[in-house]
Formats: structure tokens, C-alpha cells, sequence
């Protein structure tokens, strides 16, 4: 008889536990305990996330005995090997790792029973850990959160307050390493951090992921988000009739759409054209009156 194998890759594994430990870290806001168990599923998907990136450089690379491969590595020993000049020379920094080291600590902890878990401390590891491993799969392993993370979980995630300040940090410090400039970033419509990156087409707020449709501003030419931009189609003198628009006069516009910094100066030149024409018909009137 043929049996079901699903044999996952490393990397599925890993989004698969990053998923679960979300969605228990949810469920710890009706039920402490369930703490532990996002914990325990968090620094599973650290470790198969570091694998993932050394399997990438070579598959022998996972095992701890590359002649007799039978064993995978450690945590610490991934580390190692990801720090290792001769091998990915990547370098991560030591409160990064002091991180993951005490979260592996904890993982022993909890499979021993010997954890209490206090709901501030294992929200604060969770956090600590959810935006390094956040930042770890797009930055190495080029696998964004949004395709890790159902929306609404990743939402509901960003909710927790220690998550969302790590989650900020961690974007912060990937606009800085991808060579972006913090100062161009943007406020994003969504989450209303400065973390909105614009530059190079992005179009991708860095924090909450969202993307957003930036278009040029037909009046002055620089961008704007499209939600931004305003019609003064209404200040124009228009007809409509059987669902057309008739525009008698644009007051010599075009593409009847401004952003923010545009949209008052038109309506008011608009609403200035419009009073001087009055003038000069009112003007002309008199001039035949009196001929
Ligand atoms: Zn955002
Ligand atoms: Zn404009």
C-alpha cells in the first residue's frame, strides 16, 4: 500500500511554523499558555530558516558531519556556519544573535517543563524574535512576509504592541541596508509610519507591507498616492447630460486631477478666472449698453 508522504522543503517548513507560531501568539491573548507554543514554533522556524540559507549555499552544508551527513545542526552551529567567512561570511549582529541564543534557551525550557510563562516576557521574546525572522526571510532568503503570512494574520500580529516597535526597527534598518533613503520614505496610508518607500518604483510600505498605487501629478509632475488625488472636474463649468460630462470652459486644464500641494491653488484659479470673466462680460455688457 502506498503511503501519503507530504515531505515539505525547508523553506515551506519553515513558513509553515512562522504561520502556526502567529496564529498562537493570537490565541495567547485568550490564553496565556498558548505562549509557549508560539515560542516553541517561532525558534523552529529560526532554525529552519537558517538551514534553508546554508542548504542554499550547499546541501551538505545542514548536517553537522559533512562526511556522514545522518545529523542536522544546531541552531549555534548555524550561526557559525552563516558567520563563516570560508563559507557565507554574513555578519550578524551580536544582539541579534544573544537574541536567538536566549530564545533557543527558552525553547529548552519549555520542552523540560521547566518554563513559567509570564505573559510580558514571552511577548516581548516573541517580538524580538517574529521581526528577525521577518527580516531574515526578505533580506536572505528573498521571501517577503506578505507571502508568508495570510493579511489578516500579519495584521492582527502588528497588532501586538512589541511586535509592531520591532517590526518598525527591523524596516527602518532594511530601507538603510538596501541602500534607500529614510528621508524620502513616505507616511503609509495604512499603518501611518514614515516607512512607505517610493524610490525605485517600490511603491511598498516596509513596515506593514502594504502597496499602493503612486501615480504623477498631472499639474505639477511630482508623485502623490493615487488615493490622494483629487478631481476638480465639479469646479469647471460642465453639462451632464445622458451620463456624459459636457466641460464648456476647463480654464485651461487638462486631466482634471491634482495632488494635495496642487488642489487648492486650481480651486482657487479656477474661482479667480472665473470672477475676472464675469467682469469682463459684465464690462462688455455696459459697453453695448452705452454705444
Ligand atoms: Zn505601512
Ligand atoms: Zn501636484
Amino acid at each position: 500500500m502506498e503511503t501519503k508522504k507530504h515531505k515539505l522543503s525547508l523553506l515551506e517548513n519553515s513558513h509553515a511554523f512562522m504561520a502556526e507560531a502567529a496564529s498562537k501568539a493570537l490565541a495567547a491573548r485568550h490564553n496565556v499558555q498558548q505562549w509557549q507554543f508560539a515560542l516553541l514554533n517561532l525558534v523552529q522556524a529560526v532554525e529552519l530558516s537558517l538551514k534553508e540559507l546554508l542548504r542554499r549555499e550547499h546541501h551538505l552544508l545542514i548536517f553537522d558531519n559533512i562526511d556522514s551527513p545522518k545529523n542536522t545542526i544546531s541552531i549555534k552551529q548555524a550561526l557559525c556556519r552563516i558567520e563563516n567567512a570560508n563559507i557565507l561570511g554574513l555578519i550578524i549582529p551580536e544582539e541579534e544573535k544573544r537574541k536567538i541564543k536566549h530564545a533557543v534557551d527558552i525553547r529548552n525550557k519549555i520542552t523540560h517543563f521547566e518554563f513559567e510563562v509570564s505573559e510580558e516576557f514571552a511577548m516581548v521574546k516573541f517580538s524580538e524574535i517574529f521581526a528577525f525572522l521577518v527580516y531574515f526571510q526578505g533580506r536572505f532568503l528573498k521571501v517577503e512576509v506578505e507571502d508568508i503570512l495570510p493579511g489578516d494574520l500579519l495584521e492582527s500580529v502588528m497588532e501586538i504592541e512589541k511586535c509592531f516597535t520591532e517590526l518598525r526597527h527591523k524596516a527602518l534598518k532594511r530601507i538603510k541596508e538596501e541602500g534607500l533613503s529614510p528621508d524620502l520614505a513616505w507616511r503609509c496610508l495604512n499603518c501611518g509610519e514614515d516607512t512607505f518607500i517610493v524610490e525605485d518604483g517600490r511603491n511598498i510600505c516596509f513596515l506593514c507591507r502594504k502597496t499602493e498605487e503612486v501615480v504623477e501629478c498631472p499639474q505639477c509632475g511630482e508623485l502623490c498616492f493615487e488615493d490622494d488625488m483629487e478631481s476638480f472636474l465639479e469646479d469647471l463649468d460642465t453639462d451632464y447630460d445622458e451620463g456624459r460630462t459636457y466641460i464648456h470652459n476647463n480654464y485651461g486644464y487638462s486631466e482634471f486631477k491634482a495632488c494635495p500641494n496642487c488642489i487648492d491653488g486650481i480651486k482657487a484659479d479656477i474661482e479667480h478666472q472665473r470672477v475676472n470673466d464675469y467682469y469682463d462680460f459684465m464690462e462688455m455688457q455696459e459697453w453695448h449698453r452705452n454705444r
